[in-house]
């Protein structure tokens, strides 16, 4: 019996497996139980070593198992394990941190940041900083918020509300009134054309028009992913954001831009924006900022949104919103060692070189297995979409459970993959090398070859 098993059956006298609750965990498909990593690679219970191609759940980007992170830990826990940088008190690290986030930033005219403990706690810190914004500016009725379709921004009720997939939503309606979404510029599926200027066009239209028809008065913010991560990577033609940021700029509205996953580096640029040449009025920030070795958030703040509330500052004006673990002083100083690996070692550079050389070693695969329709990526964010017909481009059904065992196959075959729907996610650690890269393409290529068989 292997390991697993074991283990499993020895923490939990009366199930048959494991005592643990999540709807991705069943019974029926035990968890891999991860116990050792170091830098790109993850040890299972059972003694396998596996290149990590998924990065933790895209956040790992330095790398497991850092001497400096865990040295920037272990040196903060001796000085000070806890205290809270909200209601009139703050640590080095959170002021630290965040004096480093707006010089990193300084291009977006990033001046102030909020802490968080994770991704969909900074998304509805942004969420709630922007109707609070128009509050301040005299203009209570700006509250409904603009999404894409397929978008992805965490699990709170406001995330929930703007999130563009209904398969997250649907168990939990109803959500927060006035949001919509719009269709994503996503050129492999769309309704409009695979000419990305026109699909680009098209997608922006369809903005205009909700925004118009709305009235431009009740709108607060557009929340987007710069790359669509969860949603099957789903990369928007080049010239969607600056035009993105044209539109609403022409009625106000705010652009919140969620760099959950982008963020410091994954797409190949420090921030997912900036790829695109766009500056938001705010961004999301978790994952990578701590590369998971203490859960942290951050929303960060424009000059123009962080002005209003300066300019507003009264009993009315103060944000009534802060988390305990707000500036958790062990977070920031695990993000502060990660960011200066980040820019150390010039992650985004070699996110978008490592990222170039998977997709290129995919796409041979993409052209001859029979159920991959496509595989597109931006940086190290890259997916492979899995067909049930390559001429429709019909999305294979999850159901079926052969994307499922595709990457299960893949797993055996030595790297971590991601199954989502009908897409196999791939979000490596940003210090990988040609040889983890490899490893990544010839486990899928082995993995393809074993279903085709
Ligand atoms: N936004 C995006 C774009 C994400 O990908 C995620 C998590 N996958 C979240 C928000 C939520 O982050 P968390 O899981 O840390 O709450």
């Amino acid at each position: 019996m292997p390991d697993r098993d074991n283990y499993l059956r020895a923490h939990n006298t009366r199930h048959q497996f494991h005592p643990m609750i999540h709807p991705m965990i069943s019974a029926d498909a035990p968890p891999q139980i991860i116990t050792g990593s170091e830098g790109c690679y993850v040890t299972d219970i059972d003694g396998n070593r596996l290149v990590d191609g998924l990065g933790g759940l895209w956040n790992v980007n330095v790398g497991h198992n850092r001497a400096e992170v865990k040295q920037a830990i272990v040196e903060q826990m001796d000085r000070i394990s806890y205290y809270s940088s909200f209601a009139g008190t703050a640590t080095p690290p959170s002021i630290e941190l965040s004096a480093k986030i707006c010089e990193m930033a300084a291009e977006e005219e990033i001046t102030k940041v909020m802490f968080s403990a994770n991704g969909s706690d900074a998304v509805e810190t942004a969420l709630k900083l922007a109707r609070q914004y128009w509050q301040l500016e005299g203009k209570p009725t700006r509250t409904k918020f603009l999404s894409l379709k397929q978008g992805y921004h965490g699990v709170h009720f406001g995330g929930l509300s703007v999130n563009g997939a209904p398969y997250y939503r649907n168990a939990y309606e109803p959500l927060l009134g006035g949001c919509f979404q719009v269709d994503s510029p996503w050129t492999y599926r769309n309704p409009y054309s695979e000419d990305p200027e026109e699909l680009a066009d098209a997608v922006i239209t369809q903005i205009d028009r909700l925004i118009q028809a709305q009235g431009p008065e009740t709108v607060a913010a557009f929340i987007a992913e710069p790359v669509q991560g969860a949603g099957g990577v789903i990369v928007p033609p080049e010239s969607f954001w600056p035009k993105l940021r044209e539109v609403l700029d022409r009625y106000e509205v705010l652009l919140i831009a969620d760099e959950v996953v982008t963020g410091f580096g994954r797409s190949g640029a420090l921030f997912g924006a900036r790829g695109w040449g766009v500056k938001p009025d705010m961004m999301c920030f978790a994952k990578g900022i701590s590369s998971g070795y203490v859960p942290l958030g951050a929303t960060a703040l424009n000059k123009r949104v962080a002005d209003a509330w300066y300019r507003g500052f009264s009993p009315e004006g103060i944000i009534m919103h802060g988390y305990t673990s707000t500036g958790h002083p062990v977070g920031c100083a695990a993000a502060l060692a990660c960011l200066d690996i980040v820019e150390r070692e010039d992650l985004p550079g070699n996110a978008a070189k490592m990222g170039k050389r998977l997709l290129d070693g995919l796409t041979p695969l993409a052209e001859s297995c029979s159920i991959i329709g496509e595989v597109r990526g931006k940086g190290l964010m890259v997916g492979l979409d899995f067909v049930s017909d390559k001429k429709s481009r019909t999305p294979m059904d999850p159901g079926k459970g052969i994307v499922e065992r595709i990457a299960s196959f893949a797993r055996e075959e030595g790297a971590i993959v991601r199954p989502a729907g009908s897409v196999i996610i791939l979000s490596p650690p940003l210090v990988i090398e040609e040889p983890e890269i490899d490893i990544i393409v010839e486990a899928l290529t082995r993995a393809c070859a074993r279903y085709d068989a």
